[in-house]
């Protein structure tokens, strides 16, 4: 978070697109009557802090999913919001805009602009590289080959430091599809409870259901916002907000501990005789990748959505 913004309500550089004075990316903090077009990368807190119901400051520009959420959650005016589908550019001001694909969280994006001064930069947003990317028509046409270059290039440096690295996404989701799915049909007394945030994680839990077969119990709220990602119809209709219906439970992250998860075994009132909480984040898991403690079963799943060091330096180059 940016937190210097609030307190100055500047259009930063970190927020700016060189040679474009009305854009702002990410920073609804901003307090500057030239800026008009706001474009959000993805619906993580972080990135749009300080945008409320009330805004009426100009023009919100995001992809169709995020635009969705931020009138779910948020309740800001659909005439504030364009939505922009992915390799779809968009000419304001003379300034071309193309969001791309940035394998974070859905409807997370790249965000490319092309100024009226022939320059280019690239706002990353957050994003977790991918060897996809190489494949990307817009983003090929920058690589160490191609014919043309990055002006400037922000870039999401959360892991931006040697000791995190972590496995492929692959890896992580088909690790907890499996371990979900052997302990589904080896024991019919065991209650899954995956880790997520308001949007992020998504694939950990949908490919935990379609490897298991499970039911999928999600809370209402959190129904509603899955509502906004496109989900294939498959997946939505494994998807239950009746929670005896399901052995599979999609719960805020915060919940994987054995506090909580000792409070879930006592709700279901001897239905149950195991719990496992699965707690997929890129963070490192202080306790190791597996405790138990007597019934209960924590797994830290090392799911980023994040770039780890060595693809942060894939993607610069
Ligand atoms: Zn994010």
């Amino acid at each position: 978070m940016w937190s210097e913004d609030r307190v100055t309500g500047s259009n930063a550089f970190h927020h700016s697109v060189p040679g474009a004075s009305s854009f702002t990316v990410d920073n609804f903090h901003v307090r500057n009557s030239v800026v008009k077009h706001y474009i959000l990368s993805h619906f993580h807190a972080d990135h749009y802090a300080g945008l409320r119901k009330k805004f009426n400051s100009g023009k919100i520009y995001c992809t169709p999913v995020t635009a969705r959420l931020v009138k779910l959650k948020i309740g800001v005016s659909a005439d504030h919001l364009v939505a922009v589908a992915y390799h779809s550019p968009l000419l304001i001001e003379g300034t071309r805009v193309t969001f791309l694909p940035a394998n974070h969280c859905p409807g997370s994006a790249l965000i490319l602009f092309e100024t009226p001064d022939g320059k280019c930069h690239l706002h990353t947003g957050d994003f977790r590289f991918h060897p996809k990317f190489s494949e990307d028509p817009v983003l090929s046409s920058f690589t160490s080959t191609g014919s043309r270059k990055i002006d400037h290039l922000f870039l999401d440096t959360t892991y931006c430091s040697p000791e995190h690295e972590f496995p492929a996404q692959e890896d992580a989701i088909r690790f907890v599809g499996e371990l979900v799915k052997s302990n589904a049909f080896a024991n019919r007394e065991t209650l899954f409870l995956v880790g997520s945030y308001t949007i992020g994680k998504e694939e950990v839990f949908l490919q935990a259901a379609r490897e298991s077969g499970c039911k999928l119990y999600v809370h209402p709220a959190k129904k509603k916002v899955l509502e906004c990602l496109e989900l294939k119809e498959e997946d939505q209709q494994r998807l239950t907000t009746v929670a005896h219906e399901a052995r599979l439970h999609v719960v805020p992250m915060g919940c994987i501990n054995f506090k909580q998860m000792s409070a879930y075994l006592g709700m279901a009132k001897g239905k149950y005789k195991t719990v496992v909480g699965i707690r997929p984040t890129g963070w490192t898991f202080s306790g190791g990748p597996r405790q138990e403690r007597g019934p209960l079963v924590i797994y830290g799943v090392p799911y980023s959505e994040h770039s780890s060091f060595s693809e942060i330096r894939s993607m610069v180059k």
